[in-house]
């Protein structure tokens, strides 16, 4: 018989486990702090501007296909989903820029290459058959739990083992195809999407630019929060329990067994499992009582020493008017990428020369602004609150950190007097997403991706702490980012599936 699920948190991940396992015939109620759904994955409104919060960018869609497919359902009933071509422009100065063109382009990439980084041109290919490689023997492992060294001790991985390059990071794979650095970066930047350096991000993520190549990236109508706002629809479609503003104040243990939850208000609800979505370091901290004393490996006092992402300041623009010469994805890059990528792991001051992700949804979208109107997306990574670094308490920091943003898009992205366009602005800073999001250190792509803090050394999907525990989304296994996150909650059905001998036939992704 299955069993009772409660699920904390209607993040992607939260939302992706309810929805499997409502649609196996578990009892789910899921609770959301928020009076809305999406966490991380939701929306704002600045103006007439509709934002999505924090993802822009959906990569392999067929991950989300099969979530949906898992629940029974089509995705593309849900949700309109637009694939961008160019997939994005990456800006080097005001003068030079390169399009990004996914593979669907024909030649369109090769000419880019050719016309912006001639001597490199022909490694691309190159580039594309060895990643390509490596990604079909990498996936099977993100399909996986890992629950001990055992489990590493299997096929895939053994498959795998060669292609994981402990010893290079991705800066330096990106030598072995490239001489010019601004086309290392056009490769390696996507480490940013972990909220790593690719001058220490493990070079086996050189899969992630090979990813977009390959399978492309997406918008979705209205924001990528439609996604969320799908499968809560789905979930409740499927007969399960959706607590809107009930927050979580601790879980309810027995010795080391976690029995239920109760919620801010005292109400106490009894479950056979508990999945956790929000931010695991904010639980561990926060929901789990004596945490201290009851956790080994990822007590508060061991987790403050582990390595988290960078964090994000956010600028949300709500313009009287449309900029339809700048492309749906913009990254500019700072003159000196390296130092400062260094400032934003080393925990420096932010410097005058940052780079800044701009997205432009109205380029592709009109549902998300009115006519005649455009809202613009910024942001720029800065360090996590693990160690003090600009003050963002501070208003006259803030209105710096915005001013030198605005000097940035007017200097290298050619938004002449963007300010005088300004209707509306929001801004998030780290502590926004420290205190009103309950993301630890403010870490926005949570624990950071380095070696030892991936597969079996990163919180496992079933909590190995506590019993009847589990976790999904980007603080688990396999990491940050939709697809990834998905799969973590894919993991955690099948294995709540498995516990119940419920069928659960977990497709595998093969054949690329
Ligand atoms: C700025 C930014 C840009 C990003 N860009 C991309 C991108 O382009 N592409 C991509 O693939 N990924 C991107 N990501 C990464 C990834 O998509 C997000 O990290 C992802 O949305 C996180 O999902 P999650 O399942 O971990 O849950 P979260 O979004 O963290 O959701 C957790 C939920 O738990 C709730 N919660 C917390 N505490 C409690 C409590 N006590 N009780 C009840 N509920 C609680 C929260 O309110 C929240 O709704 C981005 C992230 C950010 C922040």
């Amino acid at each position: 018989m299955s069993g009772r699920i409660g699920v904390i948190g209607a993040g992607p991940g939260g939302l992706t486990t309810a929805m499997i396992l409502a649609s196996k015939g578990f009892k789910v109620t899921m609770f959301e702090t928020n009076n809305y759904v999406g966490g991380r994955n939701s929306s704002l409104k600045v103006g007439d501007s509709k934002f999505d919060v924090g993802p822009t960018i959906l990569m392999m869609k067929f991950v989300l296909d099969q979530v949906f497919k898992d629940a029974g359902r089509d995705a593309d009933k849900y949700l309109n989903v637009m694939r961008l071509n160019p997939m994005y422009r990456l800006q080097f100065g005001p003068q030079k820029h390169i399009d990004c063109y996914d593979m669907t382009q024909g030649d369109k990439m090769m000419a880019e290459m050719q016309r912006v980084f001639p001597k490199d041109a022909t490694s691309y290919r190159k580039y594309l058959q060895y990643e390509g490689d490596r990604f079909r023997k990498m996936i099977p492992l993100l399909q996986k739990p890992y629950h001990g060294f055992g489990s590493l001790l299997n096929t895939d991985t053994l498959k795998a083992l060669p292609n994981i390059s402990l010893h290079t990071t991705m800066h330096q794979l990106l030598g072995k195809y490239y001489q010019d650095p601004l086309a290392k970066i056009s490769f390696s930047f996507q480490a940013k999407y972990l909220g790593m350096s690719p001058y220490d991000c493990p070079s086996f993520f050189g899969m992630i630019p090979y990813v977009e190549h390959a399978f492309g990236c997406y918008h979705v109508e209205g924001g990528l929060n439609q996604i969320s706002v799908a499968m809560s629809k789905v979930f409740k479609e499927l007969g399960g329990d959706l607590q809107l503003n009930k927050p979580i104040k601790q879980l309810i243990l027995d010795g080391k067994k976690v029995k239920g939850l109760i919620t801010k208000e005292g109400e106490e609800h009894l479950f056979d499992d508990v999945v956790v979505n929000a931010d695991f370091f904010h639980v561990a901290e926060k929901l789990i009582p004596n945490a201290e004393n009851v956790l080994q490996k990822w007590k508060p006092s061991k987790t403050a020493k582990k390595r988290f992402s960078c964090s994000t300041f956010m600028l949300y623009i709500h313009l009287d008017k449309v900029y339809p010469e700048l492309e749906h994805n913009t990254i500019s890059f700072a003159d000196d990428y390296e130092s400062n990528i260094k400032a934003i792991s080393g925990h420096l001051v932010m410097p005058d020369d940052f780079s800044v992700y701009v997205c432009n949804p109205t380029k592709s979208d009109s549902t998300m602004s009115k006519p005649g109107t455009s809202g613009l997306y910024c942001l720029v990574p800065v360090p996590n609150l693990q160690k003090v670094s600009d003050d963002w308490n501070n208003p006259d920091v803030i209105e710096l950190m915005k001013q030198k943003i605005y000097k940035h898009l007017e200097d290298r992205c050619h938004l002449k007097n963007i300010r005088d366009h300004v209707l509306e602005e929001k801004v998030l800073t780290p502590h926004s997403w420290r205190d009103e999001i309950h993301v630890h250190q403010g870490a926005t792509f949570s624990l950071a991706h380095s070696i030892f803090q991936l597969l079996l050394w990163r919180p496992k999907n079933k909590f190995d702490e506590l019993e009847n525990l589990y976790l999904t989304g980007a603080g688990t296994h396999p990491g940050s980012g939709i697809p990834t996150i998905l799969e973590s909650g894919r993991i955690v059905s099948s294995l709540l599936c498995d516990k119940y001998g419920v069928k659960y036939d977990k497709e595998r992704y093969e054949n690329f």
